[in-house]
């Protein structure tokens, strides 16, 4: 079918088909009032559905408006517009009027019947092929392409011809056939953007099924796309229905503006002056079609803010909408004191026997056009129960990487090429989906970088906690609702916000929303990927004193990434740095602060101002990370070591064990421990790579 829409399609942002103001919420009078209120904003939206309420009042109640008989041909013939025939009669002796009244009914079925099945079907193809991927993707994509390209009308012509005088039912199932494919592409291409989004991710490794994601997830943050593909297909169906009846290809018999048409063509209507006959239910179809296409451009708009027109900033009212401010934190001890304060466990800087999860030697490759780059180069790090271990490094330094590869979350291109992540005794690399959902979220918990894009902006925050206890078998409502205000209390949230939508927090409570919901287990290991890098400085050390508070009451471990080393140096027992995939520095916080051992790290301080003490000129470093694809032969920070000697382009520097610290320069090599390639000999403080 050609290109009805207005939809932008596949070049539609992800954003475009979620609705903020109006998104829909399951159940009854919130969603229809929000509906309702989406649609009036709207003049396109207010016009096409007072149009199409009049139709449908009409096809409803048609005896009402016209009195004579549509079909009866008991009046004389060719009759001019009277006070009894408003319209005039046909050649046959019919009424017109009453035709098009009685007509419309038809061409509704038609057009709700098409738009209805076409939409679910594509639907159903269009989003399966984008989540599932792979040969359902392929195969999925290769049937709606296939019908993409044949030519719709002459297709439709020679399916009519086969089943010709067919009823309404024949003719919706006929226009579904052959009508679903150009919206399926549209959605597909939607849900291609969305199923890399941190929610979905989030609902995997919370253990939902992928019926339940496509379903819940994803079909509900599509609801703008769904309504104006159902448009878009209704539309379409008003069209090609009317032309095929008009060349004869249904019922004649049947009463519908299509039928009209057939009737007035074979009687020469407008040879023959009897204008209104042909004239009357071309404009009823532009009209109902017009009704169907100004809905759909107003539901594009909707879906996306910027093909609005620009109104008065201050909106119909005048008045701003509100912002949500941010909940009071909880009470508890000063920064300082957090500061300083040691993890349950932080006295035992981790052993092979106690660890609670145990990496050796992790090896994540990309597969790229150019080759394969190794993001993570052979990594092993043991993490302590109740342990806080920091991992820092630039963009591009394969930290966050390292994180996925561990919570089993990595997809295609990068794929883990070599060692092992054992957490809890048992080894996490190669278990299935299915393996895996038993241990997430009880066990080991992620929180995602941006808790806007990680958390279902469909969805309330309850409806979220909720989904993420049923997925582990927890089915009491009293227990649901009790252990999610509960753990909304743990991140100080107010538990009246289980109603509220994503969007209406503030960054800071959203993502103390989503450690809540991180929590609600209570898991031995939380992994966190950047959760402060969206907020504010005072709202990043309230979150990260909040964090600290809940692992010192709970005693979890927490594996916390970022670039900010400043930030996480306060808090964590443990840093790791990493550098081009590698470790470059490891040990006790306190140690690697005080005294770094690698260049590096050294150059990573400096680029932080200090709050006390005197103002010093900030540094950073100089240079870029390597090509990873390419890196350089020696150690990979020489291109940019203010220490480098003419050995460090060459030889490649090793893991050294200096006291308590492991370090990856050759400046320390005369510390080297031959016990470090020894696994057994991994050492209290647990990392070694090489
Ligand atoms: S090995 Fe050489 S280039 Fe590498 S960090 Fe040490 S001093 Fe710098």
């Amino acid at each position: 079918m050609g290109p009805v829409s207005a939809t932008a399609g596949p070049a539609a942002s992800p954003d475009l088909a979620l609705m903020p103001a109006g998104a829909p919420r399951r159940g009854g009078r919130p969603a229809l009032s929000r509906l309702f209120r989406a649609v009036r904003s709207s003049r396109k939206a207010t016009a096409g559905t007072v149009l199409l309420v009049i139709f449908i009042l009409v096809a409803l109640f048609p005896g009402v408006i016209a009195h004579d008989p549509p079909n009866a041909s008991i009046y004389p013939r060719a009759l001019g517009p009277s006070a009894q025939h408003l319209l005039g009669t046909t050649a046959l002796g019919q009424d017109i009027f009453a035709q098009a009244i009685f007509g419309t009914r038809q061409v509704l079925i038609i057009a709700i019947g098409v738009g209805l099945f076409s939409t679910a079907v594509a639907v159903l193809i269009g989003v399966a092929a984008a989540y599932l991927g792979g040969l359902w993707d392929g195969s999925l994509g290769l049937l709606t392409d296939v019908l993409l390209v044949i030519p719709l009308f002459p297709l439709l012509i020679v399916i009519a011809t086969y089943v010709q005088n067919a009823g309404t039912a024949v003719l919706v199932l006929v226009l579904t056939l052959t009508g679903w494919s150009y919206t399926a592409r549209q959605l597909r291409a939607q849900a291609l953007s969305l199923r890399h989004r941190d929610f979905l991710e989030a609902a995997r490794v919370r253990g939902e099924r992928r019926l339940y994601i496509i379903l819940v997830e994803i079909i509900p943050t599509m609801t703008s796309l769904i309504v104006a593909s159902f448009m878009t297909n209704a539309l379409y169906a008003v069209l090609f229905g009317s032309s095929l009846q008009f060349i004869g290809l249904g019922d004649p018999n049947t009463v519908s503006w299509g039928t009209m048409l057939y009737w007035a063509e074979n009687n020469e209507a407008l040879q023959t002056g009897q204008y209104l006959w042909a004239i009357v239910p071309g404009v009823l179809i532009v009209t109902l079609g017009a009704a169907f296409a100004l809905i759909n451009y107003a539901f594009d708009e909707i879906g996306n803010p910027a093909l609005r027109p620009v109104r008065g900033r201050r909106g119909r009212r005048g008045r701003l909408p509100a912002v949500a401010r941010p909940a009071p934190a909880a009470a508890g001890p000063a920064t300082a004191d957090l500061a300083t304060a040691q993890s349950p466990a932080a006295g035992q800087l981790t052993g092979p026997g106690g660890a609670i999860l145990e990496v050796r030697d992790l090896t994540v490759t990309y597969a790229m056009e150019r080759g394969t780059v190794t993001a993570v180069d052979r990594v092993s790090l043991d993490v302590a129960p109740g342990e806080f271990v920091g991992i820092v490094g630039e963009s591009g330094c394969g930290k966050s990487t390292l994180l996925f590869a561990i919570a089993q979350l990595l997809a295609g291109p990068a794929a883990i090429t070599g060692g092992s992540v054992v957490f809890k005794g048992r080894s996490l690399v190669g278990l299935t989906d299915t393996q895996l959902a038993a241990v997430r979220w009880k066990d080991l918990s992620v929180v995602m970088q941006s808790a806007m894009n990680a958390l279902n902006p469909v969805k309330s925050i309850g409806a979220q906690f909720k989904d993420a206890m049923r997925a582990h078998g927890v089915s009491s409502r009293q227990e649901i609702a009790d252990r999610s205000a509960e753990v909304l209390k743990m991140v100080g949230i107010d538990s009246a916000h289980l109603k509220s939508h994503p969007h209406q927090l503030s960054g800071g409570m959203r993502q103390r929303a989503m450690i809540a919901m991180a929590m609600l287990f209570t898991p031995d290991l939380v992994i966190m990927d950047e959760p402060t890098s969206a907020l504010d400085v005072v709202a990043q050390r309230s979150l990260m004193v909040q964090i600290k508070e809940l692992q010192q009451q709970y005693g979890f471990a927490v594996i916390f990434v970022t670039h900010d080393m400043s930030l996480v140096s306060h808090f964590s027992d443990r840093l790791l740095v990493m550098y081009a995939g590698q470790v470059a520095e490891l040990g006790a916080t306190r140690e690697v602060f005080d005294s770094p051992l690698h260049p590096y790290t050294a150059g990573l301080m400096e680029a932080f101002p200090s709050i006390r003490g005197p103002r010093v000129e900030l540094s950073g470093i100089p240079g870029t990370p390597p090509d990873l694809s390419r890196p350089p032969a020696g150690c990979r920070f020489a291109p940019r070591c203010p220490r480098a000697t003419t050995r460090c382009a060459a030889d490649r520097p090793e893991l050294y064990q200096i006291g308590a610290t492991q370090v990856r320069c050759l400046l320390h090599e005369h510390g080297r421990n031959s016990g470090i390639a020894d696994p057994d000999l991994t050492g209290p403080q647990g990392v070694s790579s090489d």
